[in-house]
């Protein structure tokens, strides 16, 4: 059966409503009801080919919630008319070393994507969340334990959310340590918060003057306009760990001046065009490291799904209806979102 869905037929296009088709349930499959989608800038980069390779048409969205509508006969994890969340990945080979280790997103064969993957099912790619409805394998599908009424603010943990408690926790953020996190916007505010609540020193880096008021509010500790050279000298060689989740290429030799002797900065944005080479001597002296880290696994993404739950946090959203999807990406190209859009997928049935 068709449903609605919004997408887009070329880079340079809107998006616009298109009818789809989804799988019929298998026997290891979860058909969900779509009720919100979190609006990621991985979205906007690949419906505008900031990245190769994007399969047109496209149709993004991978921080979906939504209602088991059907299971398979072999699905007994999961019931009709639970709650549930898909994030970045729908499959991946189950029998790699990574995925052994529960390293979905490492998987050596390449993990399947929510979007813009290869499949055997129409079209012969995936196509997103921001539609009416997915089918999903059961292992790639996860329990959502917070209170019903925070749904649509629980999306953007399926990819903000985890894209930054997977770095925080592999580079052991805790209490005694000094975190910096660089960028406020969907995924930054996430580290804020789950940085503060893993008990960090959190330095919030923000370009936008305005938003330092709220960046304390989030949870940091202490905030730092990243433009301003003298605020920036008083961190010099004090931080463990600093995670940058800036969407634009910048020059990352003012962040790894921060790090103490053997810190990191870890890259979790992938930008358009590549950042200005770093400064190898800064690196040499203090034996410090660039790294880099993508999404997380399943058994985490439940695991920071839980941790989110359990301390009371979600997203700082703003719910729009997906007609206002390409005003919504122009807003956050110029960082202008507080801090995540949320489609109402309720609002699909009108396009
Ligand atoms: P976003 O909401 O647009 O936030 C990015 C933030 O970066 C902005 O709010 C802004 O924060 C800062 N920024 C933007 N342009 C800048 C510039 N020219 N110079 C300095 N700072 C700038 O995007 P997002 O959804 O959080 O995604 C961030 C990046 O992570 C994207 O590239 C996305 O594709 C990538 N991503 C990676 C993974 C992964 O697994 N590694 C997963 C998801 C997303 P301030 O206003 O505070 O400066
Ligand atoms: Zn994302």
């Amino acid at each position: 059966m068709a449903i609605k869905a919004y997408g887009a037929f070329a880079a340079d296009k809107p998006l616009q409503a298109m009818d789809i088709t989804r799988r019929a349930v298998g026997p290891h499959d979860v058909q969900i009801e779509i009720a919100y989608c979190g609006v990621c800038h991985s979205d906007l980069h690949t419906v505008r080919s900031e990245w190769e390779g994007t399969i047109f048409p496209c149709v993004p969205g991978h921080e979906i919630v939504g209602r088991v509508s059907a299971v398979g006969g072999q699905v007994s994890r999961f019931k009709e008319g639970e709650v549930v969340g898909v994030g970045c990945m729908v499959g991946s080979c189950k029998h790699c070393h990574a995925c052994d280790e529960g390293l979905e997103q490492y998987c050596e064969h390449g993990f399947t994507g929510t979007y813009n993957a290869p499949i055997e099912d129409a079209p012969g790619y995936t196509l997103g969340g921001y539609s009416q409805r997915i089918v999903v394998n059961d292992n790639f599908v996860l329990k959502i334990r917070h209170p019903e009424e925070q749904l649509a603010a629980v999306a953007p943990l399926l990819c903000a959310g985890i894209t930054t408690y997977s770095p925080l926790r592999h580079w052991n953020t805790g209490p005694g340590k000094k975190v910096g996190i660089v960028g406020i916007g969907g995924l930054g505010h996430m580290g804020v918060k789950l940085a503060h609540a893993m008990g960090a020193h959190t330095v919030a880096f923000t370009t936008s003057e305005a938003k330092r008021q709220d960046a304390l509010d989030l949870g940091a500790d202490e905030v730092v306009v990243s433009r301003n050279p003298e605020e920036m000298a008083k961190h010099a060689g004090s931080f463990d760990f600093i995670l940058n989740t800036v969407a634009a290429s910048h020059n990352l030799d003012v962040f790894t001046a921060l790090l103490k002797r053997d810190g990191t900065l870890c890259l979790v944005g992938v930008p358009e065009h590549p950042h200005p080479a770093p400064t190898v001597g800064t690196l040499i002296f203090g034996r410090k490291a660039i790294a880099g880290s993508l999404i997380g696994g399943i058994a985490e993404t439940q695991e920071m799904l839980d941790f989110c739950a359990e301390h009371g946090i979600v997203a700082d959203i703003e719910m729009i209806d997906i007609a206002q999807i390409d005003e919504a990406y122009d807003r956050m190209q110029r960082s202008d979102v507080k801090y995540r859009f949320v489609i109402d997928s309720a609002s699909l049935a009108k396009v």
